[in-house]
């Protein structure tokens, strides 16, 4: 609700001292919220639509990007309808070939290192001959373009709170088969007003004993209540959004003593109606109380704006510092189902990054002036980067 969140909470610190998007896109990272359909170039829904004749309406065509509000129920089942509108132009299996590819090509250029991508099989079953088979297919697109572009991914299986309990233990059992195979997690999506997180607590135990992450949407849409429902029920590792928690110091206190990550999605949440503008989402309120935050994107082909800009807004709208914005990318990365030896790769690219930005920050004193510090980037396709030390 937009109005439970306070539009003031920051303080600018210093900063924004020319430091490009270029730099934050360099910063590496894990992005652990982000759903398939939802990470849709809007140039490949559009074209797809003309190959299958789906009519688009204006609000995901001229009008795009849609203007939204989940302030209501009403206002959130428009949100869906364009969803499932833009989930019917894949139809294909290069259609969805091409959209984990595209995926992974623009993670890549925003500097993730790492993709937990959610998907709800049960969307795509009725196109893909069932949840099986999309899941063998969403799963080899994954491995194809993880080999194409060296962005790591991870498939978080996420149930639908609005359907019936029981789809999601189906999804969970689903979920549980593909543990060491590409699944690394198991979530839960749609309006958190309907479906109360005690219904799908079977579900989650049956992905916690397979040692699922568990990642459900909470937070959001409802208060606090939901908020300590996703830790008591599902007893969540991490919260999509959790942005809510901010209502009550003591949720705040338990998430961060927890040590339960909340993937904040400031765009979204603005998108949304959940908070009135980017300064009014918790960023800085609840990474000062200590609570761990991973940011992302949620749904760019609704939103626009992909990784690097949800940084942007913690730099610029939050007063974010290089050294906190590192630490911002490192809990997206400790708090990731990333293998540990990728984890401690991009963790060393972050202390690179630091270092880079020192370098450039060198009095002129200190080198030739013509002098060009270039520094090597984990990460493929931004591998070097450089400062010219008198800039
Ligand atoms: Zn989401």
């Amino acid at each position: 609700m937009p109005q439970q969140l306070s539009p003031g909470g920051t303080s600018p610190r210093g900063l924004t001292d020319g430091r490009t998007a270029h730099d934050l896109a360099a910063l590496p990272k894990a992005h652990l919220h982000l759903h398939l359909t939802g990470a849709m170039r809007h140039s490949t829904m559009v074209e797809l639509s003309h190959v299958h004749g789906v009519s688009l309406p204006p609000a995901l065509t001229e009008e795009w990007p849609p203007q939204l509000s989940t302030a209501d129920e009403r206002g959130w089942f428009r949100f869906q309808r364009l969803y499932d509108t833009a989930r019917s132009v894949v139809k294909t299996e290069q259609d969805l070939r091409r959209l984990v590819m595209e995926i992974a090509e623009d993670e890549r250029a925003e500097g993730s290192g790492w993709l937990e991508l959610q998907a709800d099989p049960s969307g795509y079953a009725a196109i893909y001959g069932g949840v099986t088979n999309f899941t063998d297919l969403l799963l080899d697109a994954a491995r194809n373009a993880q080999q194409a572009t060296g962005v790591g991914i991870g498939i978080i299986i996420a149930a639908n709170r609005t359907r019936h309990p029981l789809d999601a233990r189906t999804l969970a059992r689903l979920a549980a088969q593909y543990v060491g195979r590409g699944v690394v997690g198991f979530g839960l999506s749609n309006d958190e007003r309907r479906g109360p997180a005690a219904d799908f607590e079977v579900a989650f135990r049956i992905a916690a004993r397979a040692g699922l992450l568990l990642a459900p949407h909470g937070g959001e849409l409802v208060g606090p209540p939901s908020v300590n429902a996703c830790l008591d029920r599902l007893h969540a590792n991490r919260l999509g959004h959790g942005v809510r928690s901010v209502e009550d110091p003591a949720v705040v206190e338990r998430l961060a003593k927890d040590g339960v990550t909340l993937e904040v999605c400031p765009v979204s949440n603005v998108a949304l109606g959940v908070a009135p503008a980017p300064a009014a989402v918790p960023v800085r309120p609840l990474f000062d109380a200590g609570v761990r935050i991973a940011l992302g994107a949620d749904d760019p082909l609704l939103f626009g704006p992909r990784l690097v800009s949800q940084y942007e807004i913690a730099r610029d709208a939050h007063g974010f510092s290089a050294t906190e914005l590192a630490e911002l990318a490192r809990m997206s990365i400790l708090g990731s189902a990333a293998p540990a030896s990728l984890q401690a790769h991009l963790l060393a690219g972050i202390d690179d990054w630091l270092t880079g930005l020192l370098a450039c920050r060198l009095p002129l004193t200190a080198s030739p002036p013509n002098d060009r510090v270039r520094i090597t980037r984990y990460l493929p396709g931004i591998r070097t980067r450089s400062c010219d030390l008198r800039a």
